[in-house]
């Protein structure tokens, strides 16, 4: 059968990659968590203590920087897995922040659109319709309330044994992202 390239956008935690791992899977797709890119860029940023506004230095280092995912879900950065440190709470923030830059945002569109040229992809994100892949043959918008993304992300926090946040702070880091997510000024969600 013919494949062709399904974009799924919505907020955080609204069971995108959960929904994008079982369809890649039934279909013989291969799933691409574009949000994990910007968490290990946040994520390597963070390392080199660098200022997470200062998009001069953070582009520099992310052009040389190698981010891999895996079929599996793991992402190496540089050949290191850091699949569990990218889902902290403080990843969470900075990715948010560092996806405000405008030439961060289009090294890894760059980066996202080459892996699609060869169809079969499931992306996930929040402009993946609208910008990477606006060619899609389908395209998804999945969301729902905030109290409900804030259990999710809660519980698989829970299981995956990272306990750096309270439901209450899950729930305030999610709408504040929401929020900045939606107002910035490249690419708003
Ligand atoms: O989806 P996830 O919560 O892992 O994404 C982390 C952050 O990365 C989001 O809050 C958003 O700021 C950013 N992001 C983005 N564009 C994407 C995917 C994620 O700006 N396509």
């Amino acid at each position: 059968m013919k494949k062709i390239n399904i974009a799924i956008d919505g907020p955080s935690a609204a069971g995108k990659s959960t929904i994008s791992k079982k369809v890649a899977s039934e279909l013989g797709y291969v799933h691409l968590d574009t949000g994990a890119m910007y968490r290990t860029c946040a994520y390597k940023a963070l390392q080199l203590g660098l200022d997470l506004e200062d998009e001069e230095k953070i582009c520099n280092a992310l052009a040389g920087t190698k981010i891999e995912l895996t079929p599996d879900g793991k992402v190496f950065l540089d050949g290191e897995d850091v699949s569990l440190d990218i889902r902290k709470d403080e990843i969470s923030k900075a990715a948010s922040l560092v996806s405000k830059l405008k030439r961060v945002r289009e090294d890894l569109v760059a980066r996202q659109q080459k892996i699609a040229e060869n169809k079969g992809i499931i992306m996930d994100g929040r402009d993946i319709g609208t910008v990477v892949l606006k060619d899609a043959e389908l395209k998804i918008y999945l969301t729902a309330s905030a109290k409900a993304r804030a259990d999710r992300r809660y519980k698989q926090n829970q299981e995956n044994g990272i306990l750096d946040a309270t439901y209450e702070e899950i729930l305030a880091d999610i709408e504040q992202r929401d929020y900045q997510d939606m107002h910035r000024e490249n690419s708003p969600f």
